[in-house]
């Protein structure tokens, strides 16, 4: 049977990027690694859409939010906290470990912050030093108005911090144009690399702040990056192999050009909703993101029951609830190196095993409407 990874991180490798990580190991300072560093960074900043910098850390992607919280807060300092899952939970925990003086603005899992509740709360908390938010809130498949938040904050004193991972290459995010001061992601999601490397871009204001503020961290000090980065070097031993193996995964991108990218993205998961609701199941998230279709698991079936049967039986893995979702939910990754065929397939065989499991649903319901929906566009 052919393994076939559907998860919201990790997410499939193209092949050029795994024959990369095939080659023999090398020097991280020499010549050759800090010039793949650099093109790596320049395409890096295209993704992110930035002129400014992206800091490229060796650790998961909450290595890339421990830093934003590390270098931007000094203890006891007021954020506004965006939390719509377990990633917005995730920046608490973080931010709780750097004592914040957190106020929080929490919304149900599979609802939206809207752009309302942050004006009250910025408008209720004028001493705010930064908002963190999450772009696509990959517990429940929510996509937050990150442009709105962008436009309010940007009329105070206040930084914008975003969690973008699992966002950031999979739906439209424009760090600039936007004004997201710290935006995060992690290589593994729609960057189409193994787990290992956080991206880190910071503005202008938010070097401000960094400046003016104690370091509390070794290894997550972004004044090292910055100092590096001019190099085109990392302060410490970087995971070279992944960096050069994300170098092919960015070209993939350039090539297929970043609007064409954020295109392919909702079209898939415009087509994937489409076929989800003709096969009679509901959609999880009220304001869905294109990186993920979450579905809601119907009243009674164990969910997780038939996740292990979709894998056992015909390879497809996708990721269940997480904590007191597990059972409740189905996420269905379509970000990176997926295609429109991959999703049909995944909803084919969803069908099958609902089928299987005695759930009315016509055998080919959901991938009509899937095709319907893609060639409409
Ligand atoms: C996957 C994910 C993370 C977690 O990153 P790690 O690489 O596991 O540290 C954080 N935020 C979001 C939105 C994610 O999707």
């Amino acid at each position: 049977m052919k393994p076939r990874l559907f998860t919201p991180g990790p997410t499939p490798v193209p092949e050029e990027t795994l024959l990369e990580l095939a080659k023999p190991v090398t020097y991280h300072r020499a010549a050759e690694a800090k010039a793949i560093l650099a093109e790596v960074s320049e395409d890096l900043k295209y993704v992110f859409q930035t002129s400014q910098p992206v800091f490229t850390i060796t650790s998961s992607g909450t290595g890339g939010m421990e830093a934003a919280v590390a270098n931007t807060l000094a203890a006891g300092e007021k954020v506004i906290l965006l939390t719509a899952g377990r990633w917005g939970e995730r920046w608490r925990g973080v931010l709780k470990a750097f004592g914040a003086n957190i106020v929080t603005v929490e919304v149900p899992y599979g609802k939206a912050v809207t752009p309302d509740m942050l004006a009250a709360a910025l408008g209720a908390n004028p001493d705010t030093k930064a908002v963190f938010a999450t772009l696509s809130e990959t517990s429940t498949g929510v996509g937050h108005d990150v442009e709105a938040f962008g436009k309010l904050v940007a009329k105070t004193d206040a930084l914008l911090i975003v969690d973008g991972i699992s966002g950031l290459g999979a739906m439209e995010c424009k760090v600039d144009a936007w004004g997201i001061d710290v935006c995060v992601t992690g290589s593994q999601k729609a960057l189409m690399l193994p787990p290992g490397l956080a991206f880190v871009s910071v503005s202008e204001k938010a070097w401000k702040k960094i400046d003016a503020t104690p370091i509390r961290s070794f290894y997550f000090d972004l004044r090292r990056y910055k100092k590096s980065y001019a190099e085109s070097d990392t302060p410490f031993t970087p995971a070279n192999t992944l960096i050069r193996a994300q170098r092919a995964s960015l070209k993939r991108i350039r090539t297929e050009g970043i609007e064409n990218l954020w295109a392919r993205h909702s079209r898939i998961a415009a087509a994937c909703r489409a076929g989800v609701k003709a096969m009679g199941l509901e959609l999880f998230a009220e304001r869905p993101n294109s990186g993920l279709t979450v579905i809601t698991v119907p009243a009674g079936m164990d969910g997780s029951a038939i996740l292990k049967k979709m894998e056992k039986q015909h390879g497809f893995k996708l990721a269940d609830g997480q904590d007191n979702m597990k059972g409740k939910i189905w996420r269905l990754s379509h970000m990176g190196y997926t295609d429109a065929f991959d999703v049909l397939g995944a909803l084919s065989a969803l069908e099958l095993v609902l089928i299987e499991s005695g759930f009315k649903v016509e055998a080919g319901s959901g991938v009509a409407a899937f095709q319907k929906a893609y060639a409409a566009k």
